[in-house]
């Protein structure tokens, strides 16, 4: 069914989506109902029932027969879901699959010897979307590393919640440019001398892996993904092959160890952001707003601006989110990538779940 024919059919009743909740927001007027058995209810009440178009995206076996169910032919992750999300940002984030959902997930599988968490900085869904089992992840609030990173890794943080399941052992990397104040929130709860490791290439995470027996081992790893690139770099990032060696040499040479050792594992990855690369002279431009304090004071009142901010508060800090094309400055000289605000590009990432046996 196509995303106009959808519409129809809601104008008719309600029904169960069962292809990606996130396209029937591209829909104007429609309401996504996350709990299937309190819709249910509702429907069931003496009272008038809401004349608004309804989609169900908790699909429950046994009320299958009760609903009609469509397949919809969409794919929502395409440039214009930043005008959705902009659009409907609140009410997606309470029934998307959001980076909040991750450590959920992580925490719902834990019947293996080893699992192994890859945090990646900066690394957009687009980007790698042709890649086997990959699965668009949405990030909640400000596109930036403090941010995502921080939902994903959860309160009481992954490594704690996973502790209590069993996992009595514990393995950090992270590499030494990173800042203090970020290091110290991701590995709350690692022990700085016995479980982190500070290493200044990927060879050494493998070396100090494969030193330890991994048996009820979480490990955790921040990589450095393609935000590096992004802020910095003598031409246009080989994108490209920067993902195939994350992929095909980064997350493969992980996995080895634990199969080296006979052990089962779960490996997991996703990163914090998207990038939102920086327009070839062919492709739409960025709408720059100045990043000027008066000037952009002036320019958030004015109309284009303030039709195109969104304001979020995230672990306690404010962040003015531009939908795309909207940015606050232009690219310098060396600057490929951004992030930060509001887009396909930097708001969808990738969440991978690799079996290890
Ligand atoms: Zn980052």
């Amino acid at each position: 069914m196509k995303l106009n024919e959808l519409a129809c059919f809601l104008d008719r009743a309600p029904a169960i989506l069962s292809s990606d909740p996130l396209s029937a927001a591209f829909l104007d007027d429609v309401q996504v109902i996350g709990d299937q058995q309190e819709f249910v209810k509702r429907m069931d009440a003496p009272q008038p029932q809401p004349s608004a178009r309804m989609v169900i995206i908790d699909a429950q076996a046994s009320y299958y027969e009760r609903l009609p169910r469509v397949t919809l032919n969409h794919d929502p992750y395409r440039p214009e879901l930043g005008n959705v999300l902009y659009e409907k940002y609140h009410d997606i984030m309470r029934w998307a699959f959001t980076q909040k959902d991750i450590a959920g997930r992580i925490l719902s599988d834990t019947k293996v010897d080893t699992i192994i968490l890859v945090l990646v900085d900066g690394l957009s869904y687009d980007d790698c979307k042709d890649r086997p089992s990959i699965i668009p992840c949405l990030v909640n609030g400000a596109t930036i590393t403090a941010v995502g990173f921080r939902n994903i890794i959860g309160d009481p943080p992954l490594a704690y919640r996973l502790f209590k399941k069993g996992f009595k052992s514990k393995l950090g990397f992270s590499y030494w440019d990173r800042g203090n104040d970020l290091t110290n929130m991701l590995f709350q709860g690692f022990d700085p001398q016995a479980q982190m490791h500070r290493v200044a290439e990927f060879e050494e995470i493998i070396e100090q892996l494969s030193k330890r027996r991994l048996t009820k081992t979480f490990v955790q790893i921040v990589l450095s993904g393609l935000d590096q690139f992004a802020h910095y770099n003598r031409g246009r990032p080989p994108i490209k092959e920067l993902v195939e060696r994350l992929f095909g040499y980064y997350l493969t040479a992980i996995a080895g160890v634990v199969r080296q050792q006979k052990l089962t594992g779960l490996l997991y990855m996703i990163s914090d952001h998207g990038i939102w690369w920086r327009p070839r002279p062919s492709e739409k431009s960025a709408i720059v707003v100045p990043d000027d304090k008066a000037k952009r004071k002036r320019l958030l009142a004015g109309h284009l601006i303030r039709n195109n901010v969104l304001h979020v508060t995230c672990y306690g800090e404010a962040y003015s989110l531009l939908r795309y094309p909207y940015i606050f400055r232009d690219f310098k000289r060396t600057e490929w990538g951004t992030h930060g605000g509001l887009s396909y590009y930097e708001s969808v990432v990738p969440f991978l779940k690799v079996e290890v046996f």
